[in-house]
């Protein structure tokens, strides 16, 4: 790991990939392993397809885990809570506090159901679409801005896209993820919200193939990978290791992608 940036564990709203470890490898590996079985007995396009469809009401996911006589789809959903929830940890006490108006808010008002289910969505899609994503001609990373290094002067360049970082300090993992993604010819812009959909639109470029990598917390990636799949434009993506933003804590705490894991996704030997 690079020595100039700190790497410590952090807890997040709702979710912390470190669960109670010293990184997130142990995430990843887990991960991984789960969606090696699954795709083994189900498929991975069937597996996609109703994970994203059975993900979206939560009031019957409560039902499906807690089901005495559970078929496919349960089973899985009580095997991913027997090995994940320790990564969601802090999101029954969240939803418990969150307002009664948030409480269907499709973002803060995410079960922990629907948290499990968002982490095998990403790593499926990373693995149905990695060789298609990597042979576009046109690729391009959205980064969030909870991702920069708050304590310096934030130097990123506006363009058409989002901002692009000038490098200011080796401490922020958006300059540390900016240069693993131009090792894969992979522009990195960082991204205020907008529509994605749209933008998307607008910078497709004629004769060119377009590929996007996105990051951020676990429900704006699924939401945004879902996007990219409907368009469809070839998506993977990495969520960060914990929610900490202004609008999960109140106020903008620091917060890490795992770059180790980064690279492996990127590079074309690694097997997903
Ligand atoms: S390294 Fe880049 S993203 Fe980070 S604070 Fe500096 S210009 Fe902004």
């Amino acid at each position: 790991m690079n020595p100039s940036i700190s790497y410590r564990p952090l807890q997040g709203k709702t979710f912390s990939l470190f669960a109670d470890d010293q990184h997130t490898k142990k995430y990843y590996l887990t991960i991984s392993r789960l969606a090696d079985q699954y795709i083994a007995l189900h498929g991975l396009d069937p597996l996609l397809e109703v994970i994203g469809k059975r993900s979206v009401s939560k009031r019957r996911l409560r039902y499906d885990l807690d089901s005495k006589r559970p078929g496919d789809f349960q089973k899985i959903l009580q095997h991913l809570h027997q090995e994940l929830s320790v990564y969601t940890r802090n999101a029954p006490d969240h939803l418990k506090r969150l307002p009664r108006f948030q409480q269907w808010n499709r973002r803060l008002g995410t079960s922990v159901q629907q948290y499990l289910l968002f982490m095998m969505e990403i790593e499926l899609t990373n693995r149905k679409y990695k060789t298609q994503f990597l042979e576009t001609g046109h690729r391009i990373a959205l980064l969030p801005y909870c991702l920069r290094d708050h304590e310096a002067d934030c130097m990123a360049e506006n363009n058409a896209i989002g901002e692009v970082c000038r490098h200011c300090s080796k401490k922020c993992f958006i300059q540390h993820a900016s240069i693993i993604f131009r090792k894969y010819n992979i522009n990195a812009y960082v991204r205020m919200r907008s529509d994605l959909k749209k933008s998307l639109r607008s910078i497709r470029i004629e004769g060119k193939t377009l590929g996007v990598f996105g990051i951020g917390c676990i429900p704006e990636l699924v939401r945004g990978m879902r996007t990219c799949r409907k368009m469809p434009v070839p998506v993977m993506g990495m969520p960060l290791n914990a929610n900490r933003c202004h609008s999960w804590m109140g106020k903008m705490h620091e917060t890490s992608i795992d770059l180790e894991n980064l690279e492996e996704l990127l590079s074309a030997d690694h097997r997903l």
